[in-house]
């Protein structure tokens, strides 16, 4: 790929697993085959760390069947396909067998069910446990946030977060309890959090090292 703007030489890999050059207009291919030589390296680099993404993608990927696996508080859970009524019990998700579509959508209203019993309980505990007097609780189905506090004081959690480890869930609900006293990311806000949730920076960092094995929901 030649870009008149260009003032120097990149590479990326492409989606499709292959090497992009992009190169400044007139540079000649024997000085493009020595600059890639120079760098073979760093492209060895760009493409394991493709590769790891690509895979990864491919492991969250669902075909929403029978014996699946998904997660709930932590734990590894079986999907199974059975007429009825969606219900969990003992490590099984239960959901009536469909199309792929509607087998996630039962399972999706499964979780936020789940997610209304389990989630407010927990906030509760930690609201005696800290003192903090939020205004509200809510469920939500945010992907991008697991949870988030208003200025009033309204709480929301992503219901995506019943995923989660017990721990995770209680550190993202002491980091909104967190923003009752500092709204912004402060480390006044750091030290707050971390007076609700000690080693709360070490549970985060685990966050998303649990999430990237996530299935995709
Ligand atoms: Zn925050």
């Amino acid at each position: 790929m030649f870009s008149p703007r260009r003032k120097r030489v990149a590479f990326r890999i492409g989606e499709d697993g292959v090497l992009e050059v992009l190169s400044p207009r007139g540079v000649p291919p024997g000085i493009l085959a020595k600059i890639l030589d120079l760098n073979a390296e760093a492209i060895a680099g760009l493409r394991r760390r493709a590769e790891r993404i690509r895979s990864r993608r491919k492991a969250a990927e669902r075909a929403y069947c029978e014996g699946e696996t998904f997660f709930l508080m932590g734990e590894p859970v079986v999907l199974t396909l059975s007429p009825g009524r969606r219900n969990y019990c003992r490590g099984v998700l239960s959901v009536p067998p469909g199309d792929p579509d509607a087998v996630k959508a039962e399972l999706i209203l499964l979780y936020k069910e789940l997610a209304h019993k389990v989630l407010p309980q927990i906030f509760q505990e930690e609201v005696r446990r800290t003192g903090c007097k939020p205004a509200s609780l809510k469920i939500n189905s945010a992907a991008a946030r697991w949870g988030s506090c208003s200025r009033k004081g309204n709480v929301n959690l992503s219901w995506r977060l019943l995923q989660f480890p017990e721990a995770h869930i209680r550190h993202v609900i002491c980091h909104e309890l967190a923003h009752l006293a500092v709204f912004d990311h402060s480390p006044r806000f750091h030290a707050r959090l971390e007076e609700l949730c000690p080693g709360s920076r070490e549970f985060r960092a685990e966050m998303l090292r649990f999430a990237r094995t996530l299935p995709r929901l």
